[in-house]
């Protein structure tokens, strides 16, 4: 039986953003420079509100400069490309975010293609997509850059592993594969037309759920010994009529399988939003041309 470690994505989380705050203070002491970064929220859906709260909160924290900007839920997609076009041009803004969803009449990517890319904190914007398929420095997003950062610490070198990333979006399931592919991992995609994906799964020494099913991914399908990157968050109801967050693998069935397992929650969710400001001070650091610490 295998002894099963749940990796803290909390404590990780903790411990990046006082090394990102130790970073932001050297580059005002040395430079005068104050990274900022911008955050859009148009609408008030309720789940983006708490996320800019907590964005907003965090940055401030690491000593970052933070510019709120709450617009009204029927904001024209022009008058949004407006104020993207503004914080392009802003010297104070090192990064900006517009949180998505957008209201339905706003075209997201539209709007995402007008972030100046050396500004795209999230890493959504083709050109950094691209720019991250061809293995040129590219800002990462979030989500996929912390899943590394965990994979690094725990595994150290990831070279030669085979590594299975279930799900394909644009956002989490392609750049994690992108990622382990620099990392010489021999990387498979799955999705939903994938067969067997079971056996698919029991291939991998790293085995990455990026689904949004709650706990899809059983024990029997994780190889004995494998790391296991959970990061489906996903809300079910409880007993007593509440909810709970579970992720999309089957938490206790892996315990003395796996050898890894991030939790949900306290696992990759926490590395989100410490990756982004972490990808606001390596911006900041680009647009300044001081090459990285
Ligand atoms: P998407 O819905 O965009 O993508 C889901 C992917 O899963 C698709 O590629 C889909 O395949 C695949 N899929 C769906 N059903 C199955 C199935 N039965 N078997 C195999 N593959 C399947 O989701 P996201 O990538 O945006 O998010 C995935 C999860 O990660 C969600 O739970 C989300 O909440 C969470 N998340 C967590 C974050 C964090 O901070 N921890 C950040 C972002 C997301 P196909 O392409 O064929 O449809």
């Amino acid at each position: 039986m295998i002894e099963t470690t749940s990796i803290d994505g909390k404590a990780f989380a903790a411990d990046l953003r006082t090394r990102i705050a130790t970073e932001v203070a050297n580059l005002w002491d040395k430079k005068g420079i104050k990274p900022g970064l911008a955050v859009v929220l148009v609408g008030e859906d309720p789940a983006s509100q708490v996320y800019v709260r907590n964005k907003a909160a965090q940055t401030v924290e690491v000593g970052m400069a933070s510019f709120e900007h709450k617009l009204p839920v029927d904001t024209s997609e022009a008058d949004l490309l407006a104020l993207v076009r503004k914080l392009n041009a802003d010297p104070a803004v090192n990064g900006i975010l517009v949180q998505l969803p957008l209201p339905a009449q706003i075209d997201s990517m539209r709007v995402l293609a007008a972030i100046d890319p050396a500004k795209d904190v999230d890493g959504f914007h083709v050109v950094n997509a691209g720019r991250l398929a061809v293995g040129l420095d590219a800002l990462v997003p979030c989500t996929p850059l912390g899943c590394m950062m965990l994979l690094k610490h725990y595994l150290g070198s990831l070279s030669g592993l085979e590594a299975v990333v279930v799900g394909r979006s644009n956002i989490v399931g392609k750049p994690i594969a992108q990622l382990l592919l620099q990392a010489d991992c021999t990387v498979t995609i799955a999705h939903s037309r994938t067969r067997d994906l079971p056996d698919v799964c029991r291939r991998a020494d790293i085995l990455v759920a990026a689904v949004g099913r709650p706990e899809m991914v059983r024990g029997a399908w994780i190889k004995p010994g494998a790391t296991v990157i959970d990061v489906g968050i996903n809300r079910v109801p409880r007993e007593d009529g509440k909810t709970r967050l579970v992720g999309d693998v089957a938490f206790a069935e892996a315990q003395g399988i796996a050898r890894f397992i991030t939790p949900v929650p306290g696992g990759v969710g926490p590395m989100t939003i410490a990756c982004l400001l972490q990808n606001t001070l390596t911006a900041t650091r680009r647009q300044a041309g001081i090459s990285e610490g």
